[in-house]
């Protein structure tokens, strides 16, 4: 069945989103349709609809963060029944005969995985259109099983878990991947949708957590997520906050979406340490070489998770109860979509607490 979705979607690079819609492709033997029920707002989307990374793909409809139900199934889908909530993340398919999909991480696809939305189908050679939709079709294989929650799909919690698709993998995979445990010492610099997350993981996991915000604003939250310090980076402690922390961190975590003074950050890991660089400005990084041998520190970059992590991120959360903290954003009727250019406008303020995402049924 060829599904016609409402969707919410950007017309052109900076302008305000506008209701829409969107043709999902007839499914083919692996595909399941899904009904949207939740669909998070990332700051990618924001960086991807304001053409911080230029593309010419428009009409685009954002969306990794995607939680709903299977409509349907393809002839040859095992996994999955109509009914099932699953979430989607932010790939849905790669080439699955490279090393990196060999070992299980598809987001390393050597041959480029498919983003959910602005990304090129490898069958076709469309476009892919993300979650800010009423439906969406996805291989079996790049599908999450979501728990079962206190309310089930329509209620808070699967509501609080959408986010983790995205944000919550971004942050469980670089902890896992340097082994955060008991006695490491983990900074998160930024708190918001990853970091607010990322805070919950690493506490999660046992880490002496601090955080760097630019003010002490949402520090209450950050204690209450599991940080054990909140450090202020703006204002006056601007050019001083890093000497009372050098030499001090196993990981640092930087989910920042603008450009760091990474100097800064950089002295205060602890011999071989590492900076882990979430946040995708698009600047180029300046790096002062002795900085790093003197501690046989490293710098890196991290992005998403493979599949199979995924789904052990969404399990742990679900046994630690751990969820994003949301703002439910309705799009019903005409003006409904204002509600979402408005919370464009409050990620990019950092004033989200600390993840707004949309109820996709009011689409
Ligand atoms: P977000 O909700 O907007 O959070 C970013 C946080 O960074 C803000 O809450 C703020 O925290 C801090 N911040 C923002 N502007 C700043 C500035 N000019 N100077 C200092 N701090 C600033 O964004 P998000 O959704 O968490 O995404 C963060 C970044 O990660 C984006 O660049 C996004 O594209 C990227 N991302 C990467 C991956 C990956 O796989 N690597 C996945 C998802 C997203 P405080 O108020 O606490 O300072
Ligand atoms: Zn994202």
């Amino acid at each position: 069945m060829t599904v016609t979705a409402t969707c919410i979607h950007a017309t052109a690079a900076g302008a305000d989103l506008t209701k829409g819609t969107v043709t999902r492709r007839d499914l083919r033997p692996d595909d399941c349709l899904v009904a949207v029920r939740w669909s998070g707002i990332c700051h990618s989307d924001i960086h991807t609809v304001n053409g911080d990374w230029p593309h010419d793909n428009f009409p685009m409809t954002p969306g990794h963060e995607i939680v709903g139900t299977v409509l349907e199934t393809g002839t040859a889908v095992t996994r999955y029944r109509v009914g099932d909530v699953v979430g989607i993340g932010c790939m849905v398919d790669s080439c699955g005969e490279c090393t990196a999909c060999a070992r299980g991480e598809e987001n390393y696809c050597l041959d480029g995985l498919t983003g959910t939305y602005n990304g090129v189908d490898r069958h076709d050679g469309s476009v892919t259109q993300g979650g800010y939709s009423t439906h969406i079709v996805c291989r079996e294989d790049f599908l999450i099983r979501m728990p079962d929650v206190d309310g089930g799909l329509d209620g808070a919690t699967m509501a609080a878990m959408t986010p983790l698709l995205c944000a919550g993998i971004t942050t469980y995979s670089p902890l896992k991947h340097w082994e955060v445990g008991p006695g490491s010492r983990v900074a998160v610099v930024g708190m918001g949708g990853l970091g607010h997350v990322a805070v919950q993981i690493a506490a999660a996991l046992g880490a002496e957590v601090t955080v760097f915000s630019h003010s002490l604003s949402k520090k209450e939250d950050g204690l209450r997520f599991g940080a054990s310090h909140y450090v202020a980076t703006g204002g006056d402690a601007a050019d001083t906050f890093h000497r009372d922390h050098a030499d001090e961190f196993d990981l640092i975590l930087n989910t920042v979406s603008a450009p760091l003074p990474v100097h800064r950050y950089l002295g205060m890991l602890a011999p071989d340490g590492t900076l882990v660089m979430l946040g995708l400005p698009t600047e180029p990084l300046s790096v002062r070489v002795n900085q790093l041998t003197g501690r046989r520190r490293g710098i890196a970059g991290s992005s998403i998770g493979g599949i199979a992590e995924t789904q052990e991120m969404i399990d742990f959360c679900a046994a630690h109860g751990i969820t994003a903290r949301v703002e439910v954003v309705t799009a019903a009727g005409a003006g409904g979509v204002d509600a979402v250019n408005d919370a464009y406008r409050r990620v990019l303020g950092s004033q989200v607490r600390y993840r707004a995402v949309i109820d996709a049924r009011t689409l």
